[in-house]
């Protein structure tokens, strides 16, 4: 994705964007030596998103409140800590949610994004979680109220938010019956046009809530959509530059 956006922008001589694999007890040791290596960045992703955060020499307001980092950035010596989970969600949005109701579905690491960023948008949030003590600390934290199974009415909110990994291991081969969704508080006639359904799961087919939702005419969006607004955003804070979302977009759909 990023290496189709340094191409696509004619940066691709100077820039590169790759791999490293980091065992947990080898990230405050490594990290702090890439800028010597020429790294002016990098994306942080599981496990290692808190200990970016806890790493960084200073860190937004958003990776604060969030209590993670996925994106760093390295200034002469220093560590920035930043977090655009957040902002790669309201991004992929069709409208700002501001005002409406939103249901987000699992307590997890991708889950405090989430919600972090729908509730500074302005949004009414509530959260439901399997290990229902997760969903109602994280509903504390952010002010969002935690709802049990019974409650989550899903044709009653503007906005669904799936952030939890169920579907990772099912995209493509569902049943279309809805049995996939057994292990969420979802009933799939319950979904409806007007609604907003995002599924943070990156599959490389549809996953069956996308599916589900799609077929009752819910507007859909698909984890790979918000995974390229949020390494957008990682783009424009290391490069300053503006992220040519279709070339990234592209990049993502084909790996
Ligand atoms: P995590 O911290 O491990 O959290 C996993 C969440 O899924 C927890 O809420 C967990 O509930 C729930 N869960 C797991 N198995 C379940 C099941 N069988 N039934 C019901 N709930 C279940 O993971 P994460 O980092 O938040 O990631 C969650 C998902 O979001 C993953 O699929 C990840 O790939 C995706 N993601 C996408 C993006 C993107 O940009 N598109 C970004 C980040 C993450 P319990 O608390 O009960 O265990």
């Amino acid at each position: 994705m990023h290496g189709a956006a340094f191409e696509a922008l004619g940066i691709d001589g100077e820039w590169s964007y790759g791999a490293i694999e980091l065992a947990p007890e080898e990230f405050g040791r490594r990290v702090p030596e890439l800028e010597a290596d020429g790294y002016v960045g990098a994306n942080v992703t599981v496990p290692h998103k808190r200990a970016a955060l806890a790493i960084s020499d200073d860190a937004s307001e958003v990776a604060r409140a969030i209590g993670a980092s996925n994106t760093l950035s390295f200034r002469e010596g220093r560590i920035h800590g930043e977090n655009t989970d957040a902002a790669g969600l309201l991004a992929s949005l069709p409208e700002p949610p501001g005002g409406k109701r939103a249901l987000v579905l699992g307590a997890g690491g991708a889950a405090r994004a989430v919600v972090w960023g729908l509730k500074n948008g302005d949004a009414e949030v509530e959260i439901w979680n399997r290990t229902a003590e997760r969903a109602e600390e994280l509903a504390l934290h952010f002010g969002a109220r935690a709802v049990t199974a019974g409650e989550c009415e899903v044709g009653a909110y503007d906005i669904v938010v799936n952030a939890t990994s169920v579907g990772m291991d099912r995209s493509t081969t569902t049943d279309g019956g809805g049995a996939g969704l057994k292990p969420l508080p979802i009933a799939a006639d319950g979904l409806r046009a007007n609604q907003v359904v995002v599924d943070l799961v990156y599959a490389s087919g549809e996953t069956e809530l996308a599916r589900a939702a799609r077929e009752r005419g819910a507007t859909v969006v698909g984890g790979l959509e918000v995974l390229v607004h949020q390494g957008a955003e990682s783009f424009r804070i290391w490069t300053g530059l503006d992220p040519p979302l279709e070339a990234m977009r592209e990049a993502a759909k084909s790996t």
